[in-house]
């Protein structure tokens, strides 16, 4: 029988990983494929690691890797893409947010033969002002960005085995795993199904956490916003030398009259703001360069039952 992987990112599910193994395990009953699951341990500070190892002794299907420190979910997926055999891989969250229902659905897709069959969640249930805030972000980020990305869409996907090796060739540090898997296209195939809240313990994503996603969201992929920095710039400049010019023969033509307190600090105000923005997107570049150019492994493994003593590999 072929095999499908699942890759499975935990950070503090301990409540969590028997459930879903369970679910996982009962999905794969009914189907002609072996099931190899991979656990990634981001460093969880609760019992996720030692519920992993009692399943993983039991069974061969099980196999995990345990982070030296939290490298979040990004990191956990792309040590997982690169350390499964399978034919085809599903990644899935372990809070039963990805219904393991879906296995089957996924799975069709991969026999018709798409490289990605890719999981789209509505946003039922969820809080308005969250759904808002992603709808809005779409909008803007879809305009600005080379590569498609869809509310709902996210990493709940099965690849094919030519997929995996795709977006494992996209080696960047700061992945963004959404982003990368439009980019490298393919067939793909969409399944539809309902948002479903978290089963145990809560998400890790904070307010912060979201902006900063959707910052990594927008300067990942080109640089637009460098250049609208550039031409809002220049916009503004043209702006102040006209300005200045009309002033300049103003007072050249009829003397200095009132001292112009409220144009000055709108001037400066207005420069100083503009120039800020520039240079923080700049930086913003800047800082993907500083962390590209380290060249640093995306995480560390800690832990293992793959190989022995593994810090950092691949094995494809
Ligand atoms: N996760 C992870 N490392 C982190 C944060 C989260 O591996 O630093 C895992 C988490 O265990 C879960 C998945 O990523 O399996 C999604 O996390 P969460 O449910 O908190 O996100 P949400 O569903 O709220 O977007
Ligand atoms: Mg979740």
């Amino acid at each position: 029988m072929e095999v499908i992987s699942v890759i499975i990112p935990a950070y503090n599910e301990e409540e969590n990983i028997q459930l879903i193994y369970e679910r996982i395990v009962k999905e794969f009953s009914r189907l002609p494929y072996d099931v190899e699951l991979l656990f990634i341990n981001d460093a969880s500070t609760d019992d996720t690691l030692d519920r992993i190892k009692q399943i993983s002794s039991r069974t061969s299907k099980v196999k995990y890797i345990s982070f030296s420190r939290n490298f979040g979910k990004e990191a956990a997926l792309f040590a997982g893409l690169q350390y499964i055999t399978g034919k085809a891989v599903i990644m899935m969250d372990s809070d039963m947010q990805h219904p393991p229902s879906l296995i089957p659905e996924l799975i069709k897709g991969f026999e018709e033969g798409f490289d990605q069959v890719i999981a789209r969640r509505n946003r039922k249930g969820e809080h308005p002002f969250r759904r808002f805030c992603s709808s809005a972000y779409y909008k803007v980020i879809n305009k600005v960005v080379d590569v498609d990305l869809e509310d709902g869409v996210g990493d709940f996907r099965l690849l094919s085995e030519r997929a995996v090796k795709a977006a494992l060739s996209l080696n960047e540090n700061q992945r963004f795993s959404k982003g990368l898997f439009s980019w490298i296209g393919m067939e793909q195939k969409m399944i539809d199904y309902d948002n479903v809240p978290r089963e145990n313990g809560e998400t890790k994503w904070s307010f912060s956490n979201l902006l900063n996603y959707g910052l990594d969201g927008l300067v990942s992929f080109n640089n637009r916003p460098l250049r609208a920095c550039f031409y809002t710039g220049a916009f503004i400049l043209f702006l102040s030398v006209v300005y200045s010019l009309i002033t300049f023969i103003h007072i050249v033509q009829t003397g200095i009259d009132v001292p112009g307190y409220f144009t000055i600090i709108t001037a400066v105000l207005l420069l100083g703001g503009i120039q800020l923005l520039s240079l923080g997107v700049i930086g913003e570049y800047i800082g993907r360069i500083y962390y590209e150019t380290k060249k640093r492994p995306p995480y560390l493994i800690q832990e293992t039952n793959i190989m022995n003593g593994v810090t950092y590999g691949k094995n494809r």
